[in-house]
């Protein structure tokens, strides 16, 4: 090894330093890297074949052995690029792939201590730039072009999938270990007369990277009140959770997924950006389609509830269970919610 280096330490001198190249190239020098460490160990053993004597410098003007002269095959890049810059980026690419295999087996064993069917799929890597979100066709409002748009898909080509739990009654402890362990992201939307028999159960929540966001004070029907009345229900929850969350929501959800233009025009007024509703329900034992095919779609938002065996034939985990071989098994990731609205 140490032969190569000096090799190409003496070729840098006589080429120059060339800068290492970045992007997809970098995946060639790694292969290059490879057949460069394997060259290595072959003129390591022609070193020892020689009584560990190296051979003599070249001298000047006359050409240096025959791993310094430009090969026909393959781009130079690889002689040209500083060694340690390489080496560097070698190590990188180590650390993060031996990164991706301890995420993997930890997902493994959480899919195991979980008793999930399968092992949830990795969402792929955030959007540089949020998608453009409009109103669903058919859920406009009148005069509602400059309102928070309602919609119940995300528009995304990826097979992904968002999870959001309504109202907040059920407050069970294994949910948030569950959903840490296995590391898969959901959404909270809460109504204050549920949720404020214990609020810290969502601080907690909150302190493992869950967004909430505003599902009313008392989970009222909202078209059926009044302008003042409506105000009093939306913008009290945003005022009510910033004072126990230390943040205004900007995701409003209305209960039954019922509004009208004041609705939305009150939302808009107290921060509220968009309206997300739901593709589909989970429960612990089935899932409820809304669109005609019943099936899953990149972008589909899932409705579940913060609900038990009180009301459910199961717990929080028995539907997690369930929606996540649902959507494993139809070959869809969990995103989060935030990343793409
Ligand atoms: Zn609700």
């Amino acid at each position: 090894m140490q032969l190569v280096r000096q090799k190409e330490e003496s070729a840098m001198k006589r080429h120059g330093p060339r800068r290492l190249a970045r992007g997809p190239v970098c995946t060639t020098l790694v292969t290059l890297l490879a057949a460069a460490l394997a060259s290595g160990c072959a003129a390591e053993g022609t070193d020892s074949a020689t009584g560990g004597k190296r051979p003599a410098p070249p001298a000047p003007g006359q050409e240096g052995p025959p791993l310094l002269k430009p090969r026909q095959e393959g781009p130079p890049l690889l002689k040209a690029a500083p060694p340690d810059a390489l080496s560097a980026y070698a190590g990188e690419v180590r650390r993060k792939q031996a990164a991706r295999v301890a995420a993997a087996r930890k997902q493994v064993a959480a899919a195991k201590k979980w008793r999930l069917a399968k092992v949830p799929l990795a969402a792929p890597e955030p959007p540089a730039v949020k998608p453009r979100i409009t109103t669903r066709k058919g859920f406009e409002v009148t005069g509602g072009e400059t309102l928070p748009p309602v919609f119940t898909t995300v528009p995304t080509k990826e097979r992904i999938v968002f999870l959001t739990m309504d109202d907040g009654a059920e407050k069970d402890p294994a949910l948030l270990r569950m959903m840490t362990e296995l590391d898969i992201p959901y959404s909270a939307f809460l109504s204050d007369y549920v949720v404020k028999e214990d609020y810290g159960y969502f601080r907690k929540m909150k302190a493992r990277g869950v967004t909430l966001s505003n599902h009313t004070l008392n989970h009222r029907y909202m078209p059926g009140l009044s302008y003042a009345e409506q105000k009093r229900e939306i913008c009290g929850q945003q005022d009510r959770m910033a004072k126990e969350f230390g943040k205004r929501p900007t995701l409003f959800r209305p209960p039954y997924g019922n509004y009208n233009g004041d609705t939305l025009r009150i939302a808009k007024s107290c921060g509220i950006k968009a309206v997300p509703l739901w593709a589909s329900e989970a429960f612990p034992d089935h899932m409820e389609w809304r669109e005609w095919d019943r099936d899953l779609h990149p972008g589909d938002i899932i409705l579940t509830h913060f609900r038990g065996p009180g009301d459910w034939k199961g717990s929080m985990p028995d539907m997690i269970r369930r929606v996540m071989k649902t959507v494993t098994d139809k070959g869809y990731a969990v995103a989060r919610l935030e990343d793409y609205v």
